[in-house]
């Protein structure tokens, strides 16, 4: 039975010691495998996964790599399971955390910082100095899962308190998945200044953030909300579409600066 040292259980909360998980192989291959229930640290709680939702970026590293990176290079054949728009249950609790209960359910963010880089310092744990330093004599405690560490296609997964959210009761599993890609779009419309009823709001690249982007803009009274993209979920939306190519941060960067100064206001995802 699962009892680690220092880490707090329920018996309300069975854990076994071991687990199903889904595992990278070849580029494209997912193989179901059994994996031991991994341990929480110090500030760390384990989390039964009760739902997980598939991102295009998922489908991204499965296929292609990026921007997963696992002991320092491309994730494909490291026992390395993907996965990070997962909601669940506390069930365990690492050394000194009591700032969650066990049976509490909770929705994840992906990172956890290492928090002692100048950019976690400064609060911007997303992009972490240490991201990805946490294999051989390294242990930054830099966690993205589903990115840099093990992810939510399994059973159960351990994650820093800092990256969970509390949901209430009459929230579903399903919807719980996506409160973070949710509020991704949320901060993108904060960003650009908040979103005034009437404005034209483009959105490019949309992934899931970005087809949330559009409902919350929408929601929000956005008029018209215009897409532009690559990829063929773009053309479900039925709205206009246009070809962009540049890279996710370059086009970030101009959304920020045609943030309050133009008609149109645009971020990606
Ligand atoms: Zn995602
Ligand atoms: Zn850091």
């Amino acid at each position: 039975m699962y009892a680690p040292a220092g880490v707090k259980t329920n018996t309300d909360y069975p854990i076994p010691d071991t687990m199903k998980a889904w595992v990278l192989g070849d580029p494209g291959q997912l193989s179901l495998t059994d994996k031991p229930v991994p341990v929480p640290k110090r500030a760390e709680v384990l989390v039964r996964i009760d739902a997980v939702a598939i991102c295009a970026t998922d489908l991204e590293i499965i296929y292609h790599g990026p921007p997963a990176s696992i002991l320092g290079g491309m994730p494909h054949n490291k026992n390395f399971t993907p996965g990070h728009e997962y909601m669940g249950t506390v069930v365990a609790l690492g050394p000194g955390v009591d700032e969650y209960k066990i049976g509490q359910r909770i929705t994840v963010e992906i990172h956890a910082g290492c928090g002692q880089c100048k950019r976690c310092r400064e609060g911007m744990y997303t992009a972490c100095h240490n991201y990805g330093l946490n294999y051989g004599d390294v242990d930054k405690g830099h966690r993205a899962n589903g990115f840099t560490t093990d992810g939510g296609f399994c059973e159960y997964q351990v994650n820093h308190i800092n990256t969970l959210v509390a949901i209430p009761d009459e929230m579903s599993d399903e919807e719980a998945t996506l409160v973070v890609t949710a509020g991704t779009a949320m901060y993108g419309l904060t960003e650009l200044g908040g979103l005034v009823a009437g404005e034209s709001v483009v959105v490019t690249g949309p992934g899931p953030i970005g087809l949330l982007g559009v409902a919350v803009a929408k929601a929000m009274g956005a008029h018209p909300v215009i897409l532009t993209g690559t990829r063929d979920n773009r053309l479900k939306i039925g709205l206009e579409l246009a070809p962009t190519t540049s890279s996710m941060c370059a086009r970030r960067m101009r959304s920020r600066q045609r943030a309050g100064s133009t008609e149109a206001r645009a971020w990606t995802t």
